[in-house]
């Protein structure tokens, strides 16, 4: 079937999913993870749409090579493309004590999602994947995650590059189509689902996961008053300069077990990819 706009967008029977898009980062990286946010901090999140300029030189990077740019088919100025994907991520992640930026942060450490579009080939991984992260079961406070597919439709670019985010947070796939963490490209979902629901293809010893509570519990919850928009030159001065990106830098790309040999201790575990939606039928198979 192919009720959603964005299935639609995709193609019927060959849609994307999230099947394989967490990938296990070395396990040195983890040790300084949130630590080095300090508590109390809002986190910030850089979105990066792909001009061709990426390199992969900060934090966990679960991608390397040339990063194919970012191409919006649903606006007339990449600036619209960017306010309508924003639109939903500032929704979805509203609750939370994290900020959005378009612009590099320059002190302490920062999730990143790069924005990129024609899939994950480049990066080795099947063009049925939507995203990927590294994943390691709990918050990374850092890391650089992918989304494949970003510029078809806003909703679908939201959708994957809020997903792949959550992974970098600790998040796994839930069975709630509803909720963000679906393993398919959620055409009914409206952010993170406040209510237990089964794990989809558990590898952290979760039976249930509140998606909602889980984020809202590990990122913190937003004090209240406006967001500062992500469309501003810089993100808030940061308190401390503390925990650059470099002190957890690890490059390479392990997103299939065995695709890349560069370093063995990369290539440990795959976890997430928001994988391509491949019907209906391939879905409700899966779910239980
Ligand atoms: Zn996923």
């Amino acid at each position: 079937m192919c009720a959603a706009a964005v299935a639609a967008a995709a193609g019927c029977g060959d849609e994307e999913s999230f099947d394989g898009d967490m990938v296990r980062p070395p396990s040195g990286f983890i040790s300084t993870a949130r630590s080095a946010l300090g508590s109390g901090s809002t986190n910030v999140i850089y979105l990066r749409y792909a001009d061709g300029s990426e390199q992969h030189t900060s934090d966990y990077d679960a991608c390397s090579g040339t990063v194919p740019v970012f191409d919006c088919t649903f606006a007339p100025t990449l600036v619209e493309c960017q306010s309508q994907i924003q639109a939903y991520l500032d929704q979805w992640f509203a609750d939370f004590n994290v900020i959005f930026t378009l612009t590099r942060p320059t002190h302490r450490k920062y999730y990143t999602a790069v924005i990129s579009s024609g899939g994950g080939a480049w990066c080795g991984v099947s063009d049925r994947v939507a995203g990927i992260a590294p994943f390691v079961c709990k918050d990374l406070a850092g890391g650089v995650a992918y989304a494949f597919y970003g510029g078809r439709n806003a909703r679908e670019t939201a959708v994957i590059v809020a997903q792949e985010l959550a992974h970098l947070v600790g998040l796994e796939h839930t069975a709630n189509p509803r909720d963000v963490m679906y393993p398919s490209i959620c055409s009914d979902c409206g952010g993170f689902v406040d209510d237990d629901t089964a794990v989809v293809g558990d590898i952290c010893d979760r039976s249930s996961q509140n998606s909602y509570k889980l984020l809202q519990r590990t990122l913190g919850a937003w004090p209240g008053g406006d967001k500062p928009s992500a469309f501003a030159d810089a993100p808030p001065d940061e308190t401390t300069p503390s925990g650059q990106s470099s002190s957890l830098a690890v490059a390479g790309c392990s997103v299939a077990p065995g695709r890349h040999s560069a370093d063995p201790v990369l290539v440990l575990v795959l976890v997430l990819v928001f994988v391509l939606v491949r019907g209906r039928s391939r879905t409700g198979s899966r779910m239980p």
